[in-house]
């Protein structure tokens, strides 16, 4: 039997008592380790969280805990061949996938840890002027944010686990609010493993991060009135979250991070083999097939102007052809596998349904996988889908609505601006879309017309070629979230991520009692 990982709860390493959850290589099939939950008592590990980590994370200074997450940063880069083992044993990714989670989630807490520093010898932060009240100026009214005085529970999706876990600990962390983390079961490993070593370490207070792997059974109920809970996954799961009583009667704030499908809109007037049109076409095959499509910002549909659709299908469809999928593990190889076999399963479900209205312009069934049995191994080759004019754009509504969470997305004629915005609208709501073109005027105007409908929108002109982060890259500096669909949430962005876990309240009072506050 494979090891049972201990969870990290009210100071001490834990066991669950039950048998556990087993955890796979999902292109060896072999088992590597367990996880459980069961017997914890949860209620005392949050209280410890809430009473010994809150009160000694908010007895430092903004300063003192930027030093501690710079402390946390050293931890685990010492470790990153550890994190790149588990990450292509766990999830199967080549090793410039593993990046994207490793050193992306270590890259974010460096950047919270840079913006702490700024922030100085403070215990709270000021929202903006005081406001006057009376006819005197000596009664006024301040705004300040206080760390809030609960806990932040995380409750992470599978394809992070690693930069989920770093993106939301980061800005908590810095707000002077103690983590509990629940990592999605199937990927645990890696988040369990990098909150070890850094609790290992000593560079944290005891009680300010805390792990829970397996179950989720109980963690909301276990939530008070002053915690928050930051949950990243699929749509059905929050909509769970959102109606338990801890946010419906005991206020909890919450933050949700669904599932998006995502635009990339290529804008009239570039010909085919322009510098925009090759730009879409690099972008879309490299969000197909990083992480194997496996990342909540991906390109899931495509917007180009009816006359380039099959120069566009021709131009993706021939990048995808060179993409090598099978074991990571295989230096030949660029695109390793999907998590699991339940999320096999998914993606050909998902892609089975999108055919049935729309045709294959790149056969993923067609690549044979390199070094990797097709019987055990959970690869996928890339798939391009498309509807071939704007009146099947218009007809299909799967291609607005399904997230495959794979390699797979749709290629959308549309006739005029204003069709695009319509069909892009009809994602109800989504994390990116990414625009090309070389005029910026046309560029600046679509994406002020679609801000609404997006947390981000990333603009590739040809003179940021070679400067742009990508469409799908979550950037600590940019906000992270999406209207509608994707969850309403807001992550990130700087330092407004620290809202999310510090209380506005208004000090009404003399200014004599203000002024030293500031
Ligand atoms: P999921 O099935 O909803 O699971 C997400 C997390 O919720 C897991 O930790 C899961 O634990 C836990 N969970 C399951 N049932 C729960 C319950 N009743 N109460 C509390 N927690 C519960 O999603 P997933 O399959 O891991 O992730 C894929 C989805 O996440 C995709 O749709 C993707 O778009 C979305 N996603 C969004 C973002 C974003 O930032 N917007 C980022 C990444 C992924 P177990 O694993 O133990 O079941």
């Amino acid at each position: 039997m494979s090891d049972l990982l201990k969870n990290y709860l009210g100071g001490r390493w834990v066991a669950g008592s039950g048998a556990g959850t087993a955890l796979f290589d999902p292109v060896l099939g072999d088992e590597l380790v367990r996880v459980d939950a069961t017997g914890l008592d949860l209620r005392a590990g949050f209280a410890f969280a809430r009473e010994s980590g809150g009160a000694a994370l908010r007895a430092m200074t903004y300063r003192e805990r930027a030093a501690m997450l710079a402390a946390a940063v050293k931890v685990l880069q010492a470790r990153r061949d550890d994190y790149y083992a588990i990450a292509t044993a766990n999830s199967g990714t080549v090793k410039n996938d593993s990046a994207v989670d490793i050193d992306g989630g270590i890259y974010t807490l460096s950047t919270y840890a840079k913006l702490g520093e700024s922030l100085g010898e403070r215990r709270f932060l000021l929202d903006g002027e005081a406001a006057r009240l009376a006819k005197e100026p000596l009664f006024q009214s301040r705004h300040v944010l206080v760390p809030t005085r609960g806990l932040a529970l995380f409750i992470n999706a599978f394809n992070f686990p690693g930069w989920g876990l770093w993106e939301k600990a980061a800005p908590a962390l810095l707000s002077g609010v103690p983590v509990v983390v629940k990592p999605a079961t199937a990927t645990a490993w890696l988040t369990q493993r990098m909150v070890a070593d850094v609790v290992e370490a000593g560079v944290l207070p005891a009680g300010a991060l805390s792990v829970v792997c397996g179950s989720s059974a109980g963690l909301m109920d276990a939530l008070e009135p002053f915690d928050v809970v930051s949950f990243t996954g699929s749509a059905d799961t929050a909509a769970l979250i959102r109606s338990h009583a801890a946010v419906t009667q005991r206020s909890v704030r919450v933050n949700i991070e669904a599932d998006s499908v995502n635009s990339a809109l290529l804008l009239e007037g570039e010909a085919p083999g322009s510098e925009a049109f090759d730009l879409l076409a690099k972008e879309v095959a490299r969000e197909m097939t990083q992480k194997s499509g496996q990342k909540c910002t991906a390109i899931r549909r495509i917007f180009v102007p009816e006359a380039l659709y099959g120069a566009a299908a021709e131009a993706i469809s021939a990048r995808l052809a060179k993409t090598s999928v099978g074991n990571p593990r295989n230096e030949a190889v660029r695109m390793g596998a999907l998590v699991s076999r339940a999320q096999l399963n998914a993606v050909r479900e998902g892609l089975a349904q999108l055919q049935a209205q729309a045709e294959t312009l790149h056969d993923g069934a067609k690549h044979t996988l390199v070094d990797a049995d097709a019987a055990i191994a959970c690869c996928v080759g890339p798939t391009l889908l498309g509807t071939r004019n704007a009146a099947g754009s218009d007809a299909s509504d799967r291609i607005h609505d399904t997230e495959v969470f794979g390699p797979v997305a749709t290629l959308v004629p549309y006739r005029d601006a204003a069709h695009a915005r319509q069909l892009i609208a009809r994602g109800q709501g989504s994390l990116v879309a990414s625009l090309y073109g070389s005029d910026p005027k046309a560029l600046a105007d679509a994406a002020i017309e679609l801000a609404p409908l997006h947390g981000r929108v990333h603009v590739i002109s040809p003179d940021v070629a070679a400067l742009h982060t990508g469409h799908g890259n979550v950037m600590p500096q940019s906000l992270h979230g999406g209207p509608g669909r994707a969850g309403g949430g807001e992550e990130l962005g700087g330092l407004r991520a620290l809202n999310f876990y510090h209380r506005r309240a208004a000090i009404q009072a003399s200014t004599t009692v203000l002024d030293p506050l500031a």
